[in-house]
């Protein structure tokens, strides 16, 4: 693995949609941030309250019925960040600040397509410090009723094996599996998008969820056919949506990461488990920084880093 450095965006980027669960407005500003800064989302204050700032960190996570909701622990929240932290992680961008001025990241088409474009658009900046990552040291294990998550060393990167098994006939058994690259993000997992069950409306609609729900924003499955006019970008859409979920929600993790993520019938609350076992375990993971080896020019991985300049929730 050859040296790479931190990136942030090269200028600020603005977005406009709507929440799929809420269902309304909301701005999203991503803007340049400093070296280790990580990932800041800053809900700003109106009416002459300050801003808050939710760091993405094991300890933000707030809520994972149907996406993932963050928050500051003390009332400042931001839902549905899952799709926007894949685009960032997919796109190797180790520090944004993320202005949501809503309660709700937009859902745009239900992919992390929006995201990535806007991500183009701003231009990504290369900073003068080497990446930071995340070494899984040791195997940690989930068990969630029928889905099961793990995370085990892995050195060549951040690797992605998921499984889902829905009983449903268009989807049924799907599984992906690649080593997570910019290219694979945008080629293979970028466009796919959310789905939902037709079955499911009327309980979720109940629930306060799904409320900005649309064939324009998700995958919507009758009992035996789609029922988007325009059908499905990928035969095995479903399984490459939950890859990028579980790109989006690994990225609370706090940094990228180095190792192997296997999950069976995840979700978004299986991802937070594991992320949350992993940070609970001193033992199971250090932070390293790719090293140049003298007169070889290629990077030296598993360099621990002698005083972690780590985010401080983590531990
Ligand atoms: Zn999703």
């Amino acid at each position: 693995m050859r040296v790479s450095f931190q990136s942030t965006l090269a200028q600020r980027v603005d977005l406009m949609g709507r929440g799929v669960h809420g269902g309304t407005q909301s701005r999203v500003s991503l803007l340049p941030a400093e070296i280790n800064s990580g990932i800041l989302f800053s809900r700003p204050g109106h009416n002459g309250a300050p801003d808050r700032v939710i760091s993405a960190s094991p300890s933000a996570v707030r809520n994972t019925d149907f996406a993932t909701v963050i928050g500051d622990g003390h009332g400042a929240l931001c839902s549905t960040v899952e799709h926007l932290l894949a685009a960032i992680a997919g796109m190797g961008i180790d520090n944004v600040i993320i202005e949501v001025d809503g309660n709700e990241v937009p859902i745009f088409d239900g992919s992390a397509s929006a995201f990535v474009e806007a991500i183009r658009q701003a231009g990504i900046e290369t900073q003068a410090a080497p990446r930071r990552y995340l070494k899984v040291l040791k195997p940690i294990r989930v068990q969630d009723g029928r889905s099961t998550g793990e995370l085990l060393p892995y050195d060549a990167g951040f690797r992605l094996e998921i499984e889902i098994d829905f009983n449903h006939p268009l989807i049924g058994r799907q599984r992906y599996a690649a080593t997570l690259s910019r290219e694979t993000f945008e080629d293979e997992l970028a466009n796919a998008r959310t789905f939902g069950f037709m079955s499911d409306v009327a309980k979720l609609w109940s629930a306060g969820y799904a409320l900005g729900a649309s064939l324009e924003n998700t995958i919507c499955l009758a009992e035996d056919r789609i029922l988007n006019p325009t059908g499905l970008r990928y035969p095995d859409e479903f399984v490459r949506h939950k890859a990028l979920d579980a790109i989006g929600d690994l990225a609370l993790a706090g940094l990228p990461i180095l190792g192997r993520y296997r999950s069976v019938c995840g979700g978004h609350k299986l991802n937070a488990q594991v992320v949350a076992a992993l940070a609970a375990d001193k033992s199971a993971w250090t932070v390293v920084e790719p090293k140049r080896r003298r007169n070889r020019g290629h990077a030296d991985l598993g360099v621990p880093v002698a005083q972690p300049a780590y985010r401080a929730d983590l531990s």
